[in-house]
């Protein structure tokens, strides 16, 4: 089941499996919101997530 973080900048970012998403979500944390490198663990990303319709 796809997967999808609507994030509070407005940008969605989406996988296909829990450890896409992690990696699609880690990378834009890492271009966009600097200050929250390090701070989201994989459970917090996950538990962000909405399953895709
Ligand atoms: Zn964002």
């Amino acid at each position: 089941m796809a997967k999808l973080i609507n994030c509070e900048c407005g940008q969605v970012v989406r996988g296909k499996t829990d450890d896409e998403l992690v990696a699609a979500a880690s990378e834009h944390v890492n271009r966009d919101h600097p200050e929250l490198v390090g701070k989201l663990t994989r459970d917090d990303i996950l538990a962000m997530a909405e399953e895709e319709e």
